[in-house]
Order: structure tokens, then sequence, then C-alpha cells
């Protein structure tokens, strides 16, 4: 098949580059040209624009930021739905809303086009490793197409029913994920000013079931060595709690820790934390409660 990429970002240099490294081809664009060059240089094709990696393509992904993005790629003037022919698939991985995805799902069938969404599990730095999770939903009838690529970007991918269900899952996923950046960041700052011994404390806490893959394996990589580059920006995590809190108003589902969970990451965007990971959130914690910032040894 003719793979299509768009968006070579964090998340989408690390799984176009899985594809291209894999020998299937892959053509590539993303609005920062040195994205771009960067798999050129890797086996890659690189497009100048989204009219021209579609022309050939046999199923084309998107890789986002967030719905605006992707409504501007997917349906506006010259995107994928104007130039990718019927018959194709089109596949968003990106983490969008509810209402987006399954406009987008409405628009791409009336087209022709085989729609499905894949939000993608898992830390870049999984993704960086070939080691992401794929929260496919599609008919069951494209299943087999796709699974095989996703594949050879990952190594698991769930089903999760219709078109517009992976998306519904990810917003469930991603609620839980950036909760617990909140409550590792209380339970670290008060350890801190308990006195304790942070590598014991950390040690304790990611061995009985008070763990969660967050502070395993993400805490000790970024904010408790002090790196806060971002793996997941702070200001993308912002936009998934807001989508997870907006579907619960939507559902009527009353969600109080991803609403204060959501209010604690505007009010670090507001001190300028955008930019940084949203483990830096601990950071922010403790730095609003006049503490030292929790380190490992
Ligand atoms: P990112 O901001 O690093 O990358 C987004 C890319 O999209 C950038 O390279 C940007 O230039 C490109 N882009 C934006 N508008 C464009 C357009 N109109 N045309 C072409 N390219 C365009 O973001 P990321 O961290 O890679 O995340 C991408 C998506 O994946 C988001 O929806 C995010 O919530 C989700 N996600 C992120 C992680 C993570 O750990 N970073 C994990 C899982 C899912």
């Amino acid at each position: 098949m003719n793979i299509g990429f768009i968006g070579l970002g964090r998340m989408g240099l690390s799984l176009a580059r899985s594809l291209v490294s894999k020998g299937e081809t892959v053509c590539v664009f993303d609005l920062n040209a040195e994205a771009v060059s960067t798999l050129e240089s890797e086996g890659a094709q690189g497009a100048r624009n989204v009219a021209e990696l579609c022309r050939n393509a046999d199923i084309v992904f998107t890789m986002l930021p967030g719905p605006k993005q992707v409504n501007a790629v997917a349906l506006g003037a010259d995107g994928i739905i104007e130039n990718l022919r019927p018959g194709s698939i089109y596949i968003d991985m990106s983490t969008i809303d509810v209402d987006t995805v399954d406009a987008l799902h409405q628009a791409f069938s009336e087209k022709g086009i085989a729609f499905g969404d894949a939000p993608v599990g898992r830390l870049a730095m999984h993704a960086d490793r070939g080691e992401s999770l794929f929260m496919l939903g599609i008919d069951e009838q494209y299943v087999a197409k796709v699974e095989p690529v996703l594949y050879k970007m990952g190594t698991t991918v769930y089903h999760c029913g219709k078109a517009g269900n992976g998306t519904r899952t990810k917003l469930i996923n991603n609620m839980m994920v950036l909760s617990y950046c909140q409550i590792n960041s209380e339970a670290l700052v008060l350890a801190q000013a308990l006195g304790l011994d942070l590598n014991n404390t950390f040690n304790v806490l990611t061995s009985t079931t008070a763990s969660n893959g967050q502070l395993k394996e993400k805490w000790p990589n970024k904010v408790l060595k002090g790196d806060l580059s971002p793996g997941f920006d702070l200001a993308l995590g912002y936009k998934d709690i807001s989508l997870a809190s907006n579907a619960g108003a939507s559902s009527q589902v009353a969600l109080p820790v991803c609403d204060t969970t959501r209010n604690v990451f505007r009010l670090a965007l507001a001190s300028g934390k955008a930019g940084q990971d949203t483990s830096s959130i601990t950071d922010f914690w403790a730095e609003l409660n006049n503490c030292p910032k929790p380190r490992l040894n």
C-alpha cells in the first residue's frame, strides 16, 4: 500500500519513521519543512502539500495537535477530502473530540472514502521504540486492511468498534492518565514536606497498588530527574482533559477529579508551563506550595 502520513511532531515523526524503517512506501507532509526533510533523508518521500500527498495514497494517516488542525487538513480547502480518491482509507490518529470525529466519519463516508480513528496510547518514548498502542475505531470490514499497517508502528491494536469509538476510548484513557498527574504531584510534594527520603518513597509507591504507569514509567524519566522537555506537552494535556470534561458535560456525567485536574492544568498554563511535559505539574504543585521540587537521586 502507498501510505500518506501528515503531522510529523513529537509523536508523528516516530510513528512515520517506524513505517519507513520497515520498508513501507511512505509519503509525508508537515508545515514544518525540517521534519519532512528529516524523514526524506531516511527514505520517505516528501510532499509539498496535502493534495500532493493524497495523489497516489491508498491510506492516509493524520497525527495533528487537535480538532482545529484535523478539521483544516481533512475538510478544509484542498484538504484530504478533496484529494483522496474514493475507495481509499483515511485514519485520524490525533486526540480529538466526539463531535469532530463523528462529522469526519459522515463526511468521508459520503465521498466513498473509508474513515477510521486510531488514537495512540502509551508515552512518546514508546512511540520512539515502535511500542505504541492503538485504539482503532472502524467498520469491521476494514480492520484486516488497517491493522497490519498499525502493527508496523506499534505493538498493540484494540479494535474498539465503529469509527469514533477509538476517540471515545482515548478520551477516557487520557482522563485517567492526566488525573494521575495531579494525584502523583500531591503525593510527591507531601512526601517532601514530611521530610521523607524520596527515593525510598518512590520505591514503595511503585511496588504497591498505589502504582500507576505514569508514576512508574514516566515520572522517573521526566520530572523526577529534572527533564521537563515535552514527551506530552502540558498544552496538549490541557486540551485532552478538557475534551474529557466536555464529554462528561454533554453526557451529563459528573467528573469531579477530571474537572479539578483540568483547572490545575489551566493554572499551570497561565503560569507559563506550556511547552513543558505534563509531568511538570509536580514542579508547579511544589512551587504553589512553596516546597522544594521533588527529585530522585
Ligand atoms: P506536536 O505538537 O508535537 O505535533 C503536531 C505536528 O502537527 C507538528 O509537527 C505540526 O507542525 C503539525 N501540524 C500542525 N498543523 C498542521 C497542518 N495544518 N498541516 C500539517 N501539519 C500540521 O504534537 P504530538 O505530541 O505529536 O501529538 C499529536 C497528537 O497525538 C495530539 O492530538 C496529542 O494529543 C496526541 N498524543 C500525544 C502523545 C504524546 O505523548 N505526545 C501521546 C498520545 C497521543
